[in-house]
């Protein structure tokens, strides 16, 4: 049994009297000590299928349309919020891009992983505030003894991350949901935190679910990618799979982006166009007006999931890798 399976979720937006779908028919499974690549560009609905799975879709004018989400065999969205708050207890978590957008400025770092640990455990203050030296230790934090006094402006954006790490640590998840979580810092702390991820997930067992618009930083931490557009899943396979043989244009356009390390290139291949706004109604391949391989029938025709093999699947009437 897988630890999270996400089978057909559709999620829609009220505009007026409408129902706008922005997530529609997502499926995918992770396993323990598993870690999960989400990929596309802004708008493509990778952000919203986090917030439903941790149930914080409460209170926005995002609706879960349809749809499961399986956490250890029991479908989330059938229980109430309290009944949800039982079963997922202590185990997922979620880290953000921003950290300074949730961590509070006027609270000592220290004083904010106590209290993150302190609603998930029975225990002192004294031995909380123990916990939360180890966990800012666990986090590579420099002179931790220090840091733990020290306010969120008081240190930098990697810091800060690091920060956001310990204290989605303090419930020990099962699942770890980031959220592109190195958007937001300099390339190289960016690889040191994405690195630190990794050690962890090797000393907790933990899962991951890593959300990016970038295909490069997944290719270097997922064992699976799903990649997004307009609210759908285009393509799904094992990392090795996907950059082996890429068959979604987008897919292709997305991998095309990335610069090179090992030549110099004056331009760098974009893909044509933008992510249509919700307002927007495009008939046949959503992907349509921007695909380089867009063919008459991609235009009148939505096409449907296929699988190239068992753990590879595109949704794409003309696919363009050889074989799986
Ligand atoms: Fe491009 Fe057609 Fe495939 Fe859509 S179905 S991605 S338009 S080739």
């Amino acid at each position: 049994m897988a630890l999270l399976e996400i089978r057909n979720l559709h999620l829609s937006i009220a505009r007026g009297s409408e129902l706008l779908p922005v997530v529609q028919g997502v499926s995918f499974a992770i396993e323990e000590n598993e870690t999960l690549g989400i990929v596309g560009e802004s708008g493509c609905g990778k952000s919203l299928t986090a917030l439903a799975i941790m149930g914080l879709l409460e209170g926005s004018a995002v609706r879960i349309a349809g749809g499961s989400v399986h956490f250890q065999g029991r479908n989330l969205l059938a229980l109430s919020q309290e009944e949800r708050r039982r079963v997922m207890g202590n185990q997922m978590a979620m880290i953000f891009q921003e950290p300074m957008t949730s961590l509070n400025p006027v609270y000592r770092v220290g004083d904010q992983i106590v209290e993150a640990i302190l609603q998930h455990r029975s225990m002192s203050r004294r031995q909380a505030h123990d916990r939360a030296f180890e966990l800012l230790e666990l986090v590579c934090i420099p002179d931790p003894m220090r840091r733990i006094d020290s306010f969120p402006h008081q240190m930098s954006g990697g810091q800060r991350q690091r920060v956001m790490i310990a204290m989605a640590l303090a419930c020990d998840p099962k699942l770890l949901i980031a959220d592109e979580p190195t958007t937001a810092l300099d390339v190289t702390v960016q690889k040191d935190v994405l690195e630190l991820m990794c050690s962890l997930q090797a000393r907790t067992g933990m899962s991951i679910v890593l959300i990016s618009h970038d295909l490069g930083v997944i290719s270097e931490t997922c064992d699976k990618v799903a990649v997004m557009y307009r609210g759908r899943i285009v393509e799904q396979a094992s990392t090795t799979t996907l950059f082996s043989n890429m068959n979604h244009p987008y897919t292709l356009g997305l991998f095309g982006s990335i610069p090179a390390t090992d030549h110099d290139v004056e331009w760098l291949d974009a893909i044509p166009g933008r992510v249509p706004t919700l307002d927007e109604t495009v008939s046949g391949c959503a992907f349509h007006p921007r695909c380089f391989a867009a063919k008459e029938s991609c235009r009148t025709v939505d096409p449907e999931a296929a699988s190239l093999s068992p753990s590879h699947i595109v949704r794409c009437h003309f696919p363009q890798g050889s074989s799986s």
